[in-house]
């Protein structure tokens, strides 16, 4: 009986979302979830096969056959095969750039390809070789090779040719080839495989996760403070499920994905983990997707995508730093690495861990009573360092008072001093800079005020090119004040200080300092990342300056002064995430101070003491802090009270970008009234994008503020019909809860 194969075609083009019938020839094997190649109108192109069955409704003279198979075993298992479905559903996105997701990149269209070396084998036993010494004494090099291969197989280009040739010609070793697997350095490196007795907070943790593993399932907050021990709560989760014979997946984000967390996870499970991230070449990416894929690992470490992993009968996922924004994706398909793993933890009856010292608001109002049980998660808290450490003290010095004194440089006295000390008592310090690209706003050096929006209370955005402020949230505009409304003094002025700035007044304040800066200029070659920190670890550098990068996962015992330079940058993002952002990035930098023995103190310099943001950061206090926000959002109306949707409008033609998102803005708007929804909008306006100029093109956005009650999906799948119509020249892309409102 002929079968017909329902493919998915590799290429991304709305009109071809759709499945394409091909026969599959007497004598292929082709099974769902393979890729394969197939005719498509002149060209060959890949596909990915969703289904077979035995009937066509074409014109069986008209169906075309399947060319041949990429590989020979299906890449998107059937669990996968049913996510990238709901993906699609879920994220209005295609199918196919659902499905792209599941293999590395690099496998479509063979740009990799299985890398095989040359080994040797020994045929001969170890009495053939005892034989063969005693006939032949002088044949010292073919000796010591035979011996060396009784241990196993070895490369054949290691090996001494001419003894090698002579030990082929006489049968006792075969040369084979064979695959060689290319290992990422992270897993090459050094091992660490410390046990410890755990504290009485992991102790419970663990068992709570481990008991809900063995009844089929749980959702948990690992709610810890830094240096609580976290990892290695992971590490026992997951040993949990090896032991069940069940599989694991750890998401770390990107940034913190540093060679000392996977080598933590290799010193614990060997060859049994493996790593994807970004930095691997397409090589050890392809290697490792296949190690995974055939059951070689089953512990996967990886950045955002490695939810994703070839992995079956899971039986833990666990995302660490659960409040960081990379798990968002930004680019199609706009999925959330949580909420993947929510999904794929509840069809594979797996455990699903979200770890953090500062959960994002949303995970811990999930933790909260009350909340349905389809939406729960399970609190878990630890409270105490596992040295039994307290946490670093922090000081919070006012940035206004320096600069009444008459210090107008980047370093408070305090930081000065500090920093002076610790180096000069052989322990290290970490600066930390948290700059966000492309924000700037306004504010008064001498009583820290900011310029906000009348209307959103959001901090304006300075645009150099027009000389005005903007408000990125609701399109306000005013000219820069130039006295301070408050205060009335001329010192107002934007804001912004780089790494580069501060290292070099770093250099000038301590010469004597071995500085060592990682940013965006800094790590941009492979493995770049990897030497920064190994040059700080074996303490070559004693002063650590960075942004967000350095905030995560480093766990380096000797650093006992860490200095947050200008605590301001986040708080005034024009984001009304921007207090929640800072709270975060403060606990955590704070967090890499006093890891060891020694005591650790952290230096917070900022223009507005007295926020809430930062007293609570200072106090380490994420239950206060997490009641403050929320009341916040709550009465500002922010999510998670409410949903953020919007289009955004890019193109070379300025008028055109403009009337599109205004266009749009009307028939929206007249189909919120058409079903009666006006009401559940909190705020529907065109506006310039934050960013109105993007490489080139212009940028509106059309942005919606909805009530949670309002029906989202049917708001969601209008917004993208106005997108999918948009004018020619003119893109446009739907945002759900985007991470960034840039
Ligand atoms: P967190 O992620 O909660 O900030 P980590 O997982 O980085 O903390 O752990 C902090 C340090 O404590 C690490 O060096 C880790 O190896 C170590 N550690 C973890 N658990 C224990 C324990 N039970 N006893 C001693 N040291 C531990
Ligand atoms: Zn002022
Ligand atoms: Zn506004």
């Amino acid at each position: 009986m002929t079968q017909y194969a329902n493919v998915i075609v590799d290429l991304s083009a709305g009109a071809l979302d759709r499945m394409f019938s091909y026969r599959v020839p007497e004598g292929m094997q082709i099974v769902p979830g393979q890729q394969v190649r197939i005719p498509f109108g002149p060209r060959r192109i890949e596909g990915f096969v969703v289904s077979l069955t035995d009937e066509c409704e074409l014109d069986p003279a008209r169906v075309k056959d399947v060319l041949e198979p990429v590989q020979d075993y299906p890449v998107v298992l059937p669990e996968l095969m049913e996510l990238a479905d709901w993906m699609h559903e879920r994220y209005l996105c295609n199918l196919v750039d659902a499905l792209r997701l599941m293999i590395p990149a690099e496998m479509r269209s063979g740009r990799v390809r299985i890398r095989t070396k040359r080994f040797v084998h020994l045929n001969w036993s170890g009495e053939q070789i005892d034989g063969f010494g005693r006939t032949n004494p002088r044949a010292g090099r073919q000796i010591e090779l035979l011996h060396q291969l009784q241990a196993g197989d070895l490369e054949a280009a290691q090996l001494n040719a001419s003894a090698l040739k002579a030990l082929v010609q006489r049968g006792a070793v075969t040369v084979y080839e064979g695959e060689q697997r290319r290992t990422p350095s992270a897993l090459r490196g050094f091992v660490d495989a410390r046990e410890f007795t755990l504290t009485a907070g992991q102790r419970r943790a663990v068992a709570a996760i481990t008991e809900a593993m063995d009844r089929g399932g749980g959702r948990f907050l690992l709610n810890g403070i830094t240096g609580s021990g976290k990892t290695e709560v992971y590490i026992r989760a997951i040993r949990h499920a090896l032991e069940r014979g069940q599989t694991a997946i750890v998401l770390v984000p990107e940034i913190a994905l540093t060679p000392q967390m996977v080598s933590w996870f290799h010193g614990r499970f060997g060859d049994r983990a493996a790593v994807l991230h970004s930095g691997l070449s397409a090589g050890e990416k392809f290697d490792e997707w296949r190690r995974i894929r055939f059951g070689e690992a089953q512990v996967v470490v990886g950045a955002r995508s490695a939810i994703f992993a070839p992995l079956t009968n899971i039986g833990a996922i666990i995302v660490d730093e659960e409040h960081e924004n990379t798990y968002q994706s930004e680019s199609r398909p706009r999925y959330d690495a949580r909420e993947v793993a929510w999904r794929r933890a509840e069809k594979n009856g797996a455990v699903l861990v979200l770890g953090s010292a500062t959960p994002s608001i949303s995970s811990f109002m999930r933790a909260m009573p009350g909340v349905r049980a389809e939406n729960r998660l399970e609190l878990l808290e630890m409270r105490e360092r596992v040295n039994g450490r307290p946490l670093p003290e922090v000081e919070v010095v006012d940035m206004r008072a320096e600069f009444e004194r008459g210090n107008h440089s980047v370093f408070s006295d305090r930081l000065s001093d500090e920093l002076e000390r610790c180096l000069n008592a052989g322990e290290q310090a970490v600066l930390f800079i948290n700059r966000r690209g492309h924000s700037t706003f306004v504010s008064c050096r001498k009583c820290g005020y900011v310029v906000k929006c009348p209307q959103c209370d959001v901090s304006m955005t300075y645009h150099q090119v027009e000389n005005q402020l903007r408000c990125h949230y609701c399109g306000n505009t005013m000219p820069p004040p130039r006295t301070c409304p408050q205060c009335g003094s001329s010192y107002i002025k934007y804001f912004g200080a780089g790494t580069q700035k501060v290292a070099e007044e770093a250099q000038k304040l301590l010469p004597e300092a071995r500085i060592v800066r990682m940013d965006v200029d800094t790590t941009r070659g492979k493995d770049a990342h990897e030497r920064i920190l190994s040059r700080f670890r074996s303490g070559e550098a004693n002063l650590l300056i960075g942004t967000q990068m350095i905030a995560k996962g480093l766990d380096f015992p000797n650093v006992t002064l860490v200095g947050v330079v200008a605590a301001d940058m986040t708080l005034n993002l024009p984001d009304y995430r921007s207090t929640e952002r800072t709270f975060q990035l403060i606990t955590q930098v704070a967090g890499r101070a006093g890891r060891g023995d020694k005591p650790g103190r952290v230096i917070v310099q900022t223009y507005d003491p007295d926020h809430y943001g930062i007293q609570l950061a200072a106090a380490q206090d994420f239950r206060a802090f997490y009641r403050k926000e929320s009341a916040f959002r709550r009465s500002a109306l922010y999510p998670p009270f409410t949903q953020i949707v919007r289009i955004v409008y890019s193109g070379k033609d300025e008028e055109q970008v403009r009337a599109a998102a205004e266009a749009d803005e009307q028939r929206f708007a007249a189909w919120l009234e058409e079903k009666n929804m006006r009401g559940d909008a909190v705020q529907l306006r065109a506006a310039e994008a934050p960013i109105s100029l993007l490489r080139g093109e212009h940028r509106w956005q059309l942005f919606l503020k909805m009530y949670f009650k309002g029906d989202l999906n049917a708001a969601c799948a209008r917004m993208q019909e106005l997108a999918d119509a948009a004018p020619e020249g003119v893109r446009a892309e739907l945002e759900v809860n985007p991470a960034n409102l840039y």
